[in-house]
Parts: C-alpha cells; sequence; structure tokens
C-alpha cells in the first residue's frame, strides 16, 4: 500500500489522466442524482477484504458514481451559488493532495502558511482592512461565521470582565444566511432578527430598532451583516451597520460568502462601502472566486482577538506557539487543516488579480443581462433588479408544481440545473451566476423552455 510499484504507475498514469480529462470537459456533463437502490443494484459492495484493485475502484468511480453526481461547474448550473473553479486551482489541488502538507502551523507548513496568507492579504486589502488584518481559510462559510461569532463573543465576555449576561444576543437581518442562526444555536446564543427594508436590505437604523427589542439582562455582541445574500444577492448597508456597531462598541461581521468575492471588481466595490470598518468577514472562494470546494477565507481586522479566544494549547502543542510565527489553527475552531487556501493562491499567482477582477465582471454583466431578456419577455417578471449575480423572476400564471415540473424536467433533459425559489413567501424562478463560461445563450435556452 505504501510503495510505488508497477501496478501504482499504472493506476497514477489513470488517474491523473482521468483528471486532465475531466478538466478538459467543455462543458463537462452535468449528471445527477440517482436513487439510492439503483446504485445498490448497480455498484453494490465495494468495500472488501481483498480490495477491488485501483483499477476497477477508478472504473467503478468514473462510470457510476462521477454520474450520481452533480457537476457544479456546469454552465447551466445555475442553482444556490454554483461554483466555478479554474483549471489552474483545479490542478493545484491535486499538488496539495500529493503534497502531504500540515497547514496548521508555521512550524510544519511555513511555505504553505506565507502564501495563503498573501491572498488573504489580498482579500483583506480589497476590503480596506489595515495591515495586520488576517486569519485562516477554513472549510465553508458556516465554520467561518461560527468562528468569527465564537471571537465576538469571547471580546465581549472580556469587556464584562467575564460576566456573563442573561442572554447573549446577535443581530442579524431576516435573509441572513442560515449558518449564523445555526452558530448561534451552536453557541446557546438568541439571534434577533433585523428587518429588511424595501430593497431586502439591513440598515443601521433598522439594526437599532431590533436592539431595542433586546430585554434588559441581555447583552448584543454581534451584528451580522450579509454582504451579497444568497438568495437575492442583495448587500446590506453596510456603512450605516458600521456607523450603528461603532456607536454601541458592537462586533461587526459581515457574511460575504457568496458576494463580497465582487470585491475584487472596482466596479462592485463602491456596493460595499463600509466593510472597511469590519471587525471581521468571510468570503469564500469555492463560490465565485473560483477554488475548488471546500475554501472559505476568514479575516480579521485585529487577528489578535481571534488567537487569544481559540489558540489551543497542550504541551504537546507549545513548539508550535514557540514559533511566534503565524500559525492558522489559532484563527478557527479547528487544529489540522488541509492548506485549502493553496489552490485559489496559486490561480490568483497565475493569473494575476486582473484576470479575477474580469472574470467577476463577466457575472455581474451577464445577470444585468439576463434581466434585460426577462424584462423582454411577456411571460416572466423581473422581480428584483440584480446587485450583484443573482437574478429573481416570475413565470406568469404558474404555481408552485410548475416551476417543479419544469425544473425537473431540465435537469431530466440535462439542459440545465434551476433550482426555484421564493420571494416574500412566492415561488419564484432564479439563477445565480458565478461562472464565466455561462453565456446568455444558456440564459436564452432556459428562459424558452418556460414559455
Ligand atoms: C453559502 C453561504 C454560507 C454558507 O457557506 P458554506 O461554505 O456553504 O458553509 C453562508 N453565508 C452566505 C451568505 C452564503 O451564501
Amino acid at each position: 500500500m505504501h510503495h510505488f510499484t508497477a501496478d501504482t504507475d499504472r493506476l497514477a498514469r489513470a488517474i491523473v489522466e482521468y483528471a486532465i480529462q475531466r478538466v478538459r470537459m467543455d462543458p463537462p456533463t452535468l449528471d445527477g442524482p440517482v436513487p439510492l437502490a439503483e446504485l445498490e443494484e448497480r455498484v453494490g459492495q465495494t468495500i472488501t477484504r481483498d480490495g477491488l484493485g485501483g483499477l476497477e475502484a477508478l472504473r467503478v468511480f468514473v462510470d457510476e458514481l462521477a454520474p450520481a453526481t452533480i457537476s457544479v461547474d456546469h454552465p447551466r448550473f445555475l442553482s444556490f451559488i454554483p461554483a466555478a473553479p479554474s483549471e489552474a486551482a483545479i490542478l493545484f489541488d491535486l499538488v496539495v493532495g500529493a503534497s502531504s502538507m500540515y497547514g496548521g502551523s508555521w512550524l510544519e507548513g511555513a511555505g504553505a502558511v506565507y502564501a495563503e496568507n498573501q491572498a488573504l492579504a489580498w482579500l483583506a486589502g480589497r476590503a480596506g482592512l489595515p495591515d495586520g488584518a488576517g486569519g485562516t481559510f477554513v472549510q465553508g462559510g458556516t465554520a467561518g461565521n461560527l468562528s468569527a461569532l465564537a471571537v465576538a463573543r469571547d471580546v465581549a465576555l472580556r469587556r464584562r470582565g467575564g460576566e456573563r449576561p442573561r442572554r447573549w444576543v446577535v443581530l442579524a437581518s431576516e435573509e441572513a444566511h442560515p449558518s449564523v442562526e445555526s452558530a448561534a444555536g451552536v453557541m446557546d446564543v438568541e439571534v434577533m432578527p433585523v428587518r429588511t427594508d424595501e430593497r431586502h436590505r439591513m440598515t443601521g437604523s433598522s439594526v437599532s430598532a431590533a436592539a431595542e427589542e433586546v430585554g434588559s439582562g441581555d447583552e448584543v455582541f454581534a451584528v451580522v451583516a450579509t454582504g451579497g445574500t444568497t438568495n437575492l444577492g442583495v448587500v446590506d448597508d453596510l456603512e450605516s451597520v458600521a456607523r450603528t456597531c461603532a456607536r454601541n462598541g458592537w462586533w461587526m461581521h459581515v457574511d460575504g460568502a457568496y458576494g463580497l468575492a465582487a470585491l475584487a471588481a472596482d466596479s462592485a466595490r463602491p456596493l460595499f462601502a463600509g466593510i472597511e470598518s469590519a471587525d471581521s468577514f468571510i468570503v469564500d472562494p469555492h463560490k465565485w472566486l473560483f477554488a475548488p470546494f471546500d475554501c472559505c477565507a476568514l479575516v480579521y481586522r485585529r487577528p489578535e482577538l481571534a488567537r487569544r479566544a481559540l489558540a489551543q494549547h497542550a504541551a504537546y502543542l507549545e513548539p508550535i506557539h514557540a514559533t511566534g510565527e503565524w500559525n492558522p489553527s489559532d484563527y478557527a475552531i479547528h487544529l489540522t487543516r488541509r492548506a485549502r487556501g493553496l489552490p485559489f493562491w496559486f490561480a490568483l499567482a497565475t493569473h494575476g488579480t486582473d484576470a479575477f477582477a474580469a472574470a467577476v465582471g463577466q457575472s455581474l454583466d451577464l445577470a444585468r443581462s439576463a434581466a434585460g431578456e426577462i424584462r423582454g419577455r411577456p411571460s416572466l417578471e423581473l422581480l428584483l433588479e440584480p446587485t450583484l449575480s443573482v437574478v429573481v423572476f416570475r413565470r406568469h400564471g404558474w404555481v408552485e408544481e410548475d416551476y417543479a415540473r419544469w425544473s425537473r424536467d431540465l435537469l431530466e433533459r440535462q439542459v440545465a440545473f434551476v433550482l426555484p425559489s421564493r420571494l416574500r413567501g412566492e415561488v419564484v424562478g432564479r439563477m445565480a451566476f458565478v461562472n464565466p463560461r455561462t453565456t446568455i445563450e444558456d440564459v436564452r435556452l432556459i428562459l424558452d423552455s418556460m414559455e
């Protein structure tokens, strides 16, 4: 198992050949889920005492498992938030996997950490955070939000001299991502929902209004603003939220898992005015910054506060702290970590930041073109001018079941994967663009299927 034999060599070539073929597919096959009973019948038991052998295990994957798995990078995958990893990032992910790098500490992973930190510094710089800002890459936005909120509470607790309030409260928009509620649940804190305005945005005054409903003896320790809501792509009014946070001494966290990628584009930067005041933010390179799963950048204005709250200490770990260098494990709820920021770093280093600005800009432009296309069709109605790259619309005369049937049919015919969503309770059409390979012709094809 641990020697590079002639068999290993054959397997290596087969695996690398398959990986290259998959990366080269343009477009990849869309594929889709297969019922469990069917997989059981077709694939059966793969774990045996003697093993299948690498080539046979690879065949099972290529012939049976991969086709039962949707290609998230298909140009007509427009559900949820898609992904569109670049060739460079995907290929470098193979290198990360091959290199047995421990990404938790400088002692073990200095080179990897150095590179990852440059990628984080680029993001922090785009946001306008001061020098000294930093953090780490974690698995996803959910883990990033939880870590940031845990730090925020630790800061508030210390400020109170360690005395706990009756209840801790975090303020977040009613359109915030459910991971905020989930993080609060894990931390056993309350989320006080903040009403959004007619443009679906949380503002400083709505934050203040929500805070007034917090009971006496309860303490607000953080506000979570969203830099691009997942459902609508709406950016909260970060500037007024920042002022409200500053006035009240609340930690300002910006959940930009999807939308903060648009910081890369100068044209979109004004949408995020106020982000430079954030105490922490997250953005998922695995969404709109063209990295493979799974990768979330978590950045703190004052990383030392995170280290104080989250660093793990034990006799056997003291050597990593003794270096006095940057240990990514100190900045989130994790210890061992894959150097999962490296594929993102590699693509940034390879192509340069202008290429990222252009690629993000393509989806911003496409969302506008798609909105125009929808406006021009009498059977459709645009429900919201796109702020970022999500478009929501109504098909006149359709009810929930019509959208569901249409969506199922598109996937069955392998045309597209476009799930409906909801806007104020109504089922609506929704398309989210992050893939520079998606064209307006793709959009037309999908809209034609609704006529
Ligand atoms: C996707 C998303 C999350 C969750 O991120 P994961 O990487 O899926 O854990 C959180 N917040 C927002 C705004 C998102 O779009």
